[in-house]
């Protein structure tokens, strides 16, 4: 038996860094057709997860899995809206169970499509309950019914999966919000689901760091040909927002750089190194406050990462 994963918790969180929004209460998910064949599902509750499927010849492809029985649900009903093709596979973008816990209520003949890290952590479903909690407002009622559902394909790098006319890839490029973040593109669409890789107006780096993350955007820009981008918990993207994405990582590994050098604490880091004013959200926006933590939070699990203290 493989050695259990580090999985986090909210002790890795400061208090500054405000809990997510992921209660699926009242969501309803809106069928985008992105392109022949390629569906967004957009949730109605900003932060909540989306999903998506794409539909070929053959059968179905469905992106992400949702947090819940109830909203798993939802998705195989806004896919059988479409077509009665059978749905063949599942691809889960992270381990968390906000897009994997509605596995279980996918059919039998559903091929679940896991990363090897995300894998590696998907059985641990009452520490992830446990660590979503906060973000459905203590709602334990969300989780009624999840279990378990092992992975049917595990990979590595790289899928290609031919669903009949319709090619979809599926990409790791690398951590950047989780270990097993996995991109699932339509290169004919230049239609790229990209999980929490993407969201807000400048990534997470949950469980990597600053250049980690930096890599694994440029791998993604080296092999997809960016046209939308249908991130975890937000409105669809387009290229800018993902040069907007290296620019934030690209400035913030290079200060870091220089915060190493000079030798500064956490602390004296955490207070040079501020959000610059180009990705701040006006004051106004909602998401303000958030980024401010987002950005915080960044600074401070990529010293902690590249000093070796994590
Ligand atoms: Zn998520």
């Amino acid at each position: 038996m493989d050695k259990k994963p580090r999985m986090l918790t909210w002790a890795d969180f400061t208090p500054d860094f405000p809990v997510w929004k992921l209660n699926p209460r009242g969501c309803v998910l809106a069928t985008k057709e992105m392109a022949p064949g390629v569906y967004g599902l957009i949730s109605s509750i900003p932060g909540v997860d989306n999903a998506g499927f794409v539909v070929g010849d053959k059968g179905v492809l469905v992106i992400d899995a949702h947090i819940s029985l109830p909203m798993a649900r939802q998705i195989l009903a806004r896919v059988r809206e479409v077509t009665a093709k059978p749905i063949l596979y599942l691809v889960n973008s992270n381990y968390h169970g906000d897009h994997t816990f509605g596995n279980c209520a996918f059919p039998a003949e559903t091929l679940v499509i896991q990363q090897r890290e995300t894998a590696s952590r998907t059985p641990y479903i009452a520490e992830e309950i446990a660590f979503l909690l906060p973000a459905v407002k203590g709602d334990a009622a969300v989780f009624a019914g999840v279990t378990y559902r092992p992975p049917d394909i595990v990979f590595d790098d790289h899928l290609r999966i031919d669903l009949g006319g319709t090619v979809v890839e599926v990409h790791w490029f690398g951590p950047a919000n989780t270990p097993g973040d996995t991109i699932t593109s339509v290169p004919a669409a230049r239609v790229a689901w990209t999980g929490n890789v993407t969201g807000g107006s400048f990534g997470l780096a949950l469980e990597s760091d600053a250049p980690t993350f930096l890599g694994t955007l440029t791998r993604l820009i080296q092999t997809i040909e960016v046209g939308t981008l249908i991130p975890g918990h937000s409105a669809p993207l387009g290229p800018a927002d993902l040069w907007v994405y290296m620019d934030y990582f690209s400035r913030l590994t290079n200060d870091l750089k220089r915060a190493l050098r000079e030798g500064w604490t956490l602390e004296e880091t955490l207070a040079r190194i501020p959000m610059a004013e180009e990705f701040r959200p006006p004051p106004a926006d909602p998401r303000a406050p958030f980024m401010e933590g987002r950005h915080r939070y960044n600074v401070r699990r990529s010293y902690l990462s590249l000093t070796g203290e994590l």
